[in-house]
C-alpha cells in the first residue's frame, strides 16, 4: 500500500480548495490562490476499493 511514502505524507498534510482545487497547507484557513475559505482535508486513504 505504501508504495510512495513521500507522496502519502504530502497528502496527509494537505487541504484542497473546493473552488480552484489548489493544495494548501493543512494549517491554512483559506486558499492561498483564490482566498476561498472552504478547504477540505485531503485523505490519504482514497484508494480503498475493497
Ligand atoms: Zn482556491
Amino acid at each position: 500500500m505504501a508504495k510512495f511514502p513521500l507522496a502519502e505524507r504530502q497528502l496527509l498534510g494537505v487541504k484542497v480548495c473546493l473552488k480552484c482545487k489548489s493544495r494548501n497547507s493543512k494549517n491554512a484557513l483559506k486558499c492561498r490562490k483564490c482566498s476561498y475559505t472552504h478547504l477540505r482535508n485531503k485523505r490519504a486513504r482514497r484508494k480503498e476499493k475493497a
